[in-house]
């Protein structure tokens, strides 16, 4: 079923085994990628089988780490519509916008596809509790998937997270820990909690198969696209899974001879409140430099650091791509657009992309009669508090 091979470090290249648990690179504590027999997948499987599959992530087995299906949580992930935003694109005098609808996804986030893939994985390596540090979707997605498994989920929120995201996980059968602080300050908690009491940590990065359900957003806008690729793709960037892992898709589906090397430049949209990844591809720099007093509506990008940083820059720049920040206020007035125009009600990182793409075109950086994919990460419903004219 699955073409995995082996495990290797995203820095030193160093291999491992994939059948083991494995967290960041024992040498030099970076992140580990899944690889897999492409050659062989290239002579065996036909992209054309994949389209007659179900509508979920798991048509795309082969090249997810799951080897037993009866561990493959199905909740019903992924292959969410790639909208061409036709009333959008008039507004904006633009014709070729499309917008990735992934607040379809259960929980109502993107988090859905990397922590389906990564809970299963852990499952099936015989993990009975799991812990997240979490701005609120990862929590709630890594609770549903650890509950339809039947194995214990901990989740590490900032005290200041929206009551819905509680709610759900609480709803969900997971324990709740509040931290003071951001989820940075989430994460060391997380971390030192997993260790005294045995659980596997869920961390963006710090284990090698959230990036891998993440990776299937390329797959999938392939495959929707006749197995083409737009011009450019902008994506909310917090920890960057879902960015990493449509770039290393991309080198996958061109290495099985699916799709051509034709690539997107890669745009990062951060908030002004947080852009550690905008400063450092702005100065050059290979790494990115820890945020301070990170600040932004949109909790899925209050990510003052990111494990995965270079291999962020490292997409942006093989692609050509640029990074931007906007403002909390130009993400919430997009979000509305989108609403307005094409009929569902986003998340403020969705906004963002869109804020993005607005500056973009004003700049000339986005030329006309390009096609442009915005991901739209997550669904608005757990963030309306702030539509309250009271707020
Ligand atoms: C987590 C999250 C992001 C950021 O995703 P990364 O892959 O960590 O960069 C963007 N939007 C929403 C709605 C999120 O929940």
């Amino acid at each position: 079923m699955s073409y995995l091979t082996h495990l290797e470090c995203g820095l030193c290249r160093q291999s491992y085994d994939a059948d083991t648990l494995q967290a960041l690179c024992p040498d030099c504590s970076r992140p580990l990628l899944a690889r897999y027999d492409l050659d062989a997948a290239r002579r065996e499987l036909d992209r054309d089988v994949i389209s007659t599959r179900p509508d979920d992530l798991w048509r795309y087995r082969e090249f997810l780490p799951i080897r037993d299906p009866r561990f493959a949580l199905n909740l019903g992930e992924g292959f969410t519509p790639l909208h061409h935003a036709t009333r959008l694109g008039k507004e904006l005098d633009f014709a070729d916008l499309f917008i990735k609808d992934e607040g379809n996804n259960p929980t109502g986030s993107f988090k859905a596809r990397g922590l389906g893939v990564a809970v299963s994985r852990a499952f099936e390596l015989g993990v009975t509790s799991v812990s997240v540090p979490s701005a609120g979707n990862a929590a709630c997605a890594m609770c549903a998937y650890a509950a339809f498994a039947g194995i214990e989920a901990h989740a590490y929120m900032p005290t200041d997270v929206p009551p819905p995201f509680i709610a759900e996980c609480q709803a969900l059968g997971a324990t709740v820990t509040l931290v003071d602080g951001v989820i940075t300050d989430c994460g060391k908690a997380a971390v030192a909690d997993a260790e005294k009491y045995g659980r596997f940590d869920l961390s963006t990065l710090k284990e090698p198969y959230r990036l891998e359900g993440k990776k299937t957003m390329g797959y999938e806008v392939a495959e929707q696209m006749g197995w083409t690729l737009p011009d450019v793709m902008i994506y909310p960037t917090g920890g960057g899974t879902g960015l990493v892992g449509m770039w290393k898709a991309f080198d996958e589906l061109e290495h099985m001879g699916w799709i051509g090397s034709k690539r997107p430049r890669m745009v990062t949209v951060q908030s002004s409140g947080c852009a550690p990844m905008v400063k450092a591809f702005e100065g050059g720099e290979e790494f990115a430099e820890f945020w301070h007093d990170a600040a932004t509506v949109a909790d899925g990008l209050r990510v003052p650091a990111a494990v995965g940083d270079f291999l962020i820059l490292r997409a942006l720049r093989e692609s050509s791509g640029t990074a931007v920040s906007v403002s909390d206020e130009e993400m919430i007035d997009a979000a509305n657009t989108i609403g307005r125009t094409q009929g569902f009600f986003v998340a403020p990182e969705s906004g963002a992309t869109l804020a993005a793409f607005n500056h973009l075109r004003k700049s000339g950086w986005i030329d006309d009669g390009e096609s442009v994919v915005l991901f739209s990460t997550g669904n608005g419903a757990k963030y309306a508090h702030l539509w309250r004219d009271d707020q």
